[in-house]
């Protein structure tokens, strides 16, 4: 690698001898739901003190076996990923920024006290598993590859330290469009009585125990008939939903997204604000405080608000309801001109002006 001096792993690959058959697979490709079928390989490296990043392996997709002591089932040191493999008209597969998602595993695992995957590695350990699960990329509209890289404490040891062996793994599961006969709005409950992240804790980081704080939430947001959740601050701003970055669109054009050290930087959103920079709009990172929201929706100055993430893209927000306020958001087009865009590049179909495609 010219910026880090690495040489490649070298993987030893196992071929899957029970892999789905072609028409086992089509069937799947056909109607793949979202995180239900697997593909036929996953990829894993072991990493501990002495020996550092070490073993790199391609193997049949299954079962992993762990130590009932693995102190990431104790104490929930892991970190995951997840960005999707897209193919193009001409077969061709492309992944898009996977650089990016690389650099936020990195930042993850220095917040859990892992150790940090070479970006190099990371993206060969995308490759390696494309190289032999290729045709699990579908090709219909709006599909993907979803690919998810995951890191774990499996050392055998009860005390609450660092693990001394850690292991990366790659698994790869196909996905269908998430919206199927076009993209809805979302209802968003306001979660006051949960936060997801505090100050100084883990929020900036894509660790499963975020996500298993939100689910109590999420089931609050289900039993008052919303799709999703928004957190707040310890100061009642806005920060995030379970899984997407929050947007708003101001009347004069500008655009603003809450900044804060407790929310994860999604790179779908990253790339939805270049996007509108291209365009001219002014983009701004700061604060936005639940009253600023209702207020500026109340008064016409918020003329759209949507939410962005890997797996749904972009989905305009409808709704907000709070235990005693209903609040319709105004529709606009500015999101789903920016979905189309993005969604383009992704898929082949215009020009990748900010080289953001990395052919697997
Ligand atoms: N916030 C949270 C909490 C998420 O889990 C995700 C999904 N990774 C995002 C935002 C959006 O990030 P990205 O655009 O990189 O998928």
């Amino acid at each position: 690698d010219p910026d880090t001096g690495l040489e490649p792993l070298e993987f030893a690959v196992t071929r899957n001898l029970a892999a789905k058959s072609t028409v086992d697979r089509d069937a799947i490709l056909a109607s793949p739901g979202f995180g239900q079928s697997f593909t036929d390989h996953m990829v894993d490296i072991c990493w501990s003190v002495r020996g550092g990043w070490h073993r790199p392996r391609v193997s049949p997709y299954g079962p992993i076996s762990l130590d009932p002591a693995a102190a990431v089932l104790h104490y929930g040191q892991e970190i995951f990923e997840g960005i999707k493999a897209y193919r193009h008209a001409d077969g061709s597969v492309h992944t898009f920024r996977p650089d990016q998602n690389g650099r936020r595993l990195q930042r993850s695992a220095r917040r859990l006290a892992l150790p940090e995957l070479p970006v190099p590695y990371f993206l060969q350990s995308l490759r390696e598993l494309i190289a032999v699960d290729g045709a699990w990329v579908p090709s219909g509209e709006d599909q993907s590859l979803y690919l998810r890289p995951f890191m774990f404490a499996k050392e055998a040891f009860l005390g609450v330290r660092p693990a001394h062996k850690v292991a990366y793994y790659l698994i790869a599961s196909p996905a269908g469009a998430y919206f199927k006969g076009g993209v809805k709005p979302v209802s968003i409950w306001l979660s006051e009585d949960y936060s997801r992240a505090g100050k100084g804790g883990t929020g900036a980081a894509k660790t499963g125990g975020n996500y298993a704080a939100s689910l109590l939430p999420q089931s609050e947001a289900y039993e008052n008939e919303c799709d999703q959740v928004v957190f707040l601050d310890q100061d009642r701003n806005v920060e995030e939903l379970g899984g997407m970055n929050v947007v708003f669109v101001y009347k004069d054009g500008t655009i603003v997204t809450p900044q804060s050290d407790s929310i994860l930087e999604g790179i779908t959103r990253d790339s939805l604000l270049q996007l509108a920079r291209d365009r001219g709009h002014n983009v701004v990172g700061r604060n936005v405080s639940l009253t600023e929201w209702r207020e500026g929706v109340a008064s016409g100055d918020i003329v759209e608000v949507f939410a962005c993430g890997t797996a749904a893209v972009v989905t305009p927000i409808g709704v907000l309801k709070g235990r005693d306020f209903i609040d319709e958001q105004p529709t606009g087009t500015l999101a789903l001109e920016l979905r189309e865009e993005l969604t383009n590049i992704q898929y082949g179909r215009a020009e990748d002006k900010h080289g953001w495609l990395y052919r697997l």
